[in-house]
């Protein structure tokens, strides 16, 4: 067992967890010294776009008539959110070879913009 330490001034608190890395995430996610404030936010902002993008790209849309992506992707893209989160990298598009694409990056004041497009096309020929 680990005992919780924040990453960032080393103050630990007295909870224990199976792995140093959940250890650290956790004192460091408990902490109260600025750079963990900071890092909490960020972890905070990165899980909001995790759900936004799960409920943009998990479920059929009806009404736009865009179809839910594999979970495969869905999950590709939750590893580039926390890139995004974490200042890694600041843009990624991903073509969907089922049509369309997700563009995400880092917005200003910290926000991750998240969007889907599909191109609609309507051609016909008599
Ligand atoms: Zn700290």
């Amino acid at each position: 067992m680990e005992l919780a330490v924040c990453k960032f001034c080393g103050q630990t608190i007295a909870e224990e967890y199976e792995t140093k890395e959940k250890a650290i995430e956790e004192g460091t996610m408990a902490c109260s010294c600025a750079q963990a404030r900071a890092y909490q936010q960020l972890r905070e902002r990165a899980q909001a776009a995790k759900l936004e993008l799960r409920d943009m790209l998990l479920k059929d849309d009806d009404v736009h008539n865009v179809k839910a992506v594999e979970q495969v992707i869905f999950d590709f893209l939750v590893s580039a959110v926390d890139l995004i989160a974490e200042d890694k990298i600041y843009k990624i598009t991903l073509g969907l070879s089922s049509g369309g694409k997700v563009d995400m990056k880092a917005g200003s004041g910290g926000k991750i913009s998240l969007k889907r497009s599909v191109a609609l096309t309507n051609k016909r020929e008599v």
